[in-house]
């Protein structure tokens, strides 16, 4: 059977909308358009019914309470609104925080602003497997330190922190502990309880649910989390974050969350095997190709890759019926290659061939072989016009040679 193209890879850049969560979603937009904040009529209080469902099928995803859950405008808000709402709560206690080189850039740009308000932050390195050191982070920790935030997966190589053990220093130093959880909730267990989490940020569309919404998991007990508002007004989400919930958008995270909890041992199962597929059928056919991070601590549903001896952009146009996502600088806004990559210590020449498969809940076996297929083809083409990689194959060590300049 032939496949329909394109293929869509790229499920940790978003996902499509799982039509069971659009079907839930659907009411709201007409009958039951109600203002959740409406308390003198059936509208608003059919509104307000939705959002606390939601609320709860937010929590039991996570192992909390529906009261821990504050809707937002998606993960960027809830990354900001955890690190800025922390650090301007107890600025008297200490201007320091501790985060890593390879956060998304709503916590490092996040931590950016705030070094220009008077904190100081500590950028902990990764190491070669993209997990930081515990070592490390112990010797980060200063009596100033007030908020550690590490990100549960990375969003490039699915690569998972050793999140309970962060979790048990902060709690033996008495820091908060912020959780971008974005590409690891739904898709491995989660647990806000057994690994001492503070603050965790997610977000709708990385999980079938739909755009521009999103969560923040705000702890009430063991220690009681209190956080400053970064958008004032009519008070919503206990003061928060004011401004009209998105009762559709909050309704079908809801049902994402719902339909992740009862789906994720077997989808995360078939997802892995489709994966290890992805990753054997490559490698059974193509040699100096390398994997980019951890592939024990990792997403079942990532694989990230770099492929010797091809030219990025080629390999980008070559296989432009699929949509992966690359570290490489020419498809991204920014000009440099990848900064997870550099800073797990990928050299600029394999960061620049990198592509990452992001496999999701609708991708299916038979499209997997056609990327295998469609890869090996156009890896071997573009190596075939390579000199390089010829004199590699004939033993000519390439970083030793000379170049000639005319
Ligand atoms: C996508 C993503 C975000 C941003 O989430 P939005 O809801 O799109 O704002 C933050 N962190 C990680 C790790 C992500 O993958």
């Amino acid at each position: 059977m032939a496949v329909k193209l394109p293929i869509y890879m790229d499920n940790h850049a978003t996902t499509p909308v799982d039509p069971r969560v659009i079907e839930t979603m659907l009411p709201y937009f007409t009958e039951k358009f109600g203002n959740a904040a409406s308390r003198n009529h059936s509208f608003g209080w059919a509104g307000e019914e939705a959002v606390e469902n939601a609320r709860a099928q937010v929590a039991a995803l996570i192992n909390a309470t529906p009261k821990e859950i504050i809707f937002t405008s998606g993960a960027t808000e809830s990354d900001n609104l955890m690190i800025k709402g922390i650090a301007e709560m107890f600025r008297e206690k200490g201007n320091h925080i501790i985060t890593q080189a390879i956060e998304h850039k709503a916590v490092l740009d996040t931590c950016k602003n705030l070094e220009k308000h008077g904190f100081e932050v500590t950028y902990l390195p990764v190491q070669r497997d993209g997990r930081i050191s515990l070592d490390d982070l112990k010797a980060a920790i200063t009596p100033k330190t007030i908020l550690i935030t590490i990100m549960y997966a990375n969003n490039e190589i699915g690569v998972i922190n050793p999140i309970a053990e962060i979790g048990k220093i902060t709690k033996e130093h008495g820091i908060f502990f912020a959780v971008d959880g974005v590409q690891a909730v739904g898709k491995v267990p989660v647990d806000v309880q057994k690994d001492n989490i503070d603050l965790l940020a997610i977000s709708a569309h990385k999980i079938y649910g739909p755009k521009g919404v999103g969560a923040l998991y705000v702890r009430r007990r063991n220690p009681r989390v209190q956080l400053s508002a970064i958008i004032d007004g009519g008070g919503h989400e206990r003061g928060m974050r004011s401004g009209t919930l998105n009762v559709p958008g909050i309704v079908g995270l809801g049902k994402a969350c719902e339909v992740a909890q009862k789906e994720m041992p077997e989808e995360g199962a078939r997802l892995r095997a489709l994966r290890d597929r992805l990753k054997a059928g490559l490698e059974a056919k193509l040699d100096e190709v390398y994997v980019n991070g951890s592939m024990e601590h990792r997403l079942p549903n990532n694989l990230n890759m770099s492929f010797a001896y091809v030219e990025g952009e080629s390999l980008l146009m070559g296989i432009n019926d699929i949509a992966v996502s690359s570290g490489s600088a020419c498809t991204s806004a920014t000009l440099e290659p990848s900064y997870v990559l550099k800073a797990l210590g990928v050299g600029e020449d394999l960061a620049h061939t990198s592509i990452r498969f992001g496999l999701g809940r609708f991708n299916t076996q038979e499209e997997v072989d056609y990327v295998i297929e469609k890869m090996i083809q156009v890896v071997t083409k573009l190596r075939e016009l390579s000199p390089l990689y010829e004199m590699a194959k004939e033993g000519i060590d390439i970083s030793k040679m000379k170049w000639q300049t005319a």
